[in-house]
């Protein structure tokens, strides 16, 4: 017989026929005479029902089906009498993959705090919650390469190990092969990196934007969806030193088409979450945050708010609020001051554009004002920014200007600047934190609770 995940059986109204089914036995109770197991195999929240009439079962080896082991049942499915279920299966024949003992199995009981599941992330999975989690985090990586795929965007696979370490984002992992005790030294006792697998210093990718502009600037409209690493020691909520990043690159986009396709783009996200895993996001509303499918449609209904980054600043400096870092023209948002605007002041999603240059990335196209660059940043609820993208600096000179005021190397860009001589276009992209997104939707608080495992300072355990 073929085996039929639980999802199918939960939705079918063809009862009354014999089913295999195979899962993980997340609680077995009963009486003398009969025994119910609830099983699931992550395919969907809910479990099925498994009746064993102990009359027809050896005791001997139910007592070995506890929480946490797999088992193979094969019965009849018949419709439920019980409340909240549709079937239930009568067990005809079960077989036993694996005991879970019940005295060392660390999720024998329920109501573990996300915390401790974090200690536990290799058998996290096994919860309502993190199964919830993982298949909306797969739901969305589906949806995104759907969004882009309908619009005509190529997929462009960037390098995740990178000989450039001028991406702009971050402090960076070196990749070597080099002996760490006694690596080839030069003469002026500096490592000798010609001698390293590469040939050269290598890092792991911040961002694969700068090869996402190379793929722009021939194919008109690509996307990349990898991994990115940084090493940088903040502590938060909201970082991750490995996360996934979506990052969109379009020719002939100026800083309004940009912004147009990011909001579009998120809302297409969070209209998918809400149609395709209604059962997860209700459970995650149900259990954690109250509000979740009320602010997941709020912020597919609404218009973002956009406004600059100097009316931003006006609005703090006017709000009366006490923040822990000041409010000053030129300096960089904190988190507080988004999440005042967001949600105190405009009380919904917003785009900030026109940064000042000092606080961004030098690929950012100048605005006339000298002072400023097309960036836009999406500020969202409970999250901050979400999105950080800009119009890129299509003009050779004033590109290759901003990278000397920065003492930026060059030589080591050359390949970077051959677009903005060779066919140079206008173009516009932006990155979204796939980890903020999943972090949003599911309204989880803790973005290591988003990811399968997660990796942050001092912790790559499983
Ligand atoms: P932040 O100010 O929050 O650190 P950033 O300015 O460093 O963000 P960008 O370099 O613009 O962010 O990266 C693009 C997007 O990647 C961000 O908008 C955010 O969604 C996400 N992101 C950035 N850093 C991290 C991180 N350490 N962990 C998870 N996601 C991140
Ligand atoms: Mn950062």
């Amino acid at each position: 017989m073929k085996r039929i995940k639980i999802k199918e059986l939960l939705s079918t109204e063809d009862f009354d026929r014999e089913v295999l089914v195979k899962g993980w036995v997340r609680t077995r109770r009963g009486n003398k005479n009969i025994s119910f197991i609830a099983l699931n195999d992550g395919s969907v929240i809910h479990n099925i029902q498994v009746v064993v009439d102990l009359a027809v079962f050896d005791e001997s080896i139910l007592k070995l089906i506890t929480t946490g082991s797999c088992i193979a049942v094969s019965g009849t499915l018949v419709k439920s009498m019980g409340q909240g279920q549709t079937s239930e299966i009568q067990a005809k024949e079960i077989t036993l993959y694996g005991t879970a003992d019940a005295e060392t199995y660390p999720l024998q009981k329920k109501g573990h705090t996300l915390e401790f599941l974090r200690e536990i992330a290799h058998l996290r999975p096994r919860t309502n919650t993190f199964g919830a989690v993982l298949r909306i985090r797969h739901a969305l990586a589906f949806a995104i390469h759907k969004y882009f795929n309908n619009k005509g965007f190529v997929y462009l696979h960037t390098p995740i190990i990178t000989g450039s370490d001028c991406e702009g984002a971050g402090e960076m992992f070196r990749v070597s092969t080099l002996d760490p005790v006694h690596p080839p030294l030069n003469e002026d006792g500096k490592i000798n990196y010609s001698e390293d697998f590469f040939g050269k210093e290598t890092n792991l990718t911040v961002s694969g934007q700068l090869e996402g502009e190379l793929g722009a600037m021939a194919l008109s409209e690509i996307y990349t969806f990898g991994p990115t690493f940084r090493a940088e020691n903040s502590n938060t909520p909201r970082h991750l030193a490995e996360f996934w990043m979506i990052e969109p690159e379009m020719a002939f986009y100026e800083i309004i088409d940009n912004m147009d396709l990011a909001e579009d783009f998120l809302k297409y996200l969070v209209t998918y979450a809400l149609e395709n895993c209604k059962e997860d996001l209700e459970f995650l509303n149900n259990m954690y945050d109250k509000e979740l499918l009320k602010n997941l449609n709020f912020v597919v209904s609404n218009k973002f708010e956009r406004k600059t980054y100097s009316e931003a600043i006006d609005i703090l400096e006017k709000s009366g609020q006490k923040f822990e870092f000041p409010v000053k023209w030129g300096a960089d948002l904190q988190s507080e001051h988004e999440r005042y605007l967001v949600e105190k002041h405009f009380k919904k999603p917003v785009i900030l554009r026109d940064y000042p240059k000092e606080i961004k990335a030098f690929y950012m196209k100048q605005n006339p004002d000298g002072k400023t660059v097309a960036a836009m940043d999406i500020l969202f609820p409970r999250i901050g920014e979400i999105v950080g993208g800009s119009q890129r600096e299509e003009n050779f000179d004033k590109l290759k200007k901003r990278i000397e005021e920065l003492n930026l190397p060059q030589k080591d860009l050359w390949w970077y600047l051959d677009t903005r001589r060779f066919g140079t276009a206008p173009h516009s992209g932006f990155g979204l934190g796939f980890e903020r997104l999943v972090l949003f939707v599911t309204g989880m608080s803790n973005i290591r609770d988003v990811i399968p495992f997660p990796r942050t300072p001092k912790n790559a355990e499983f």
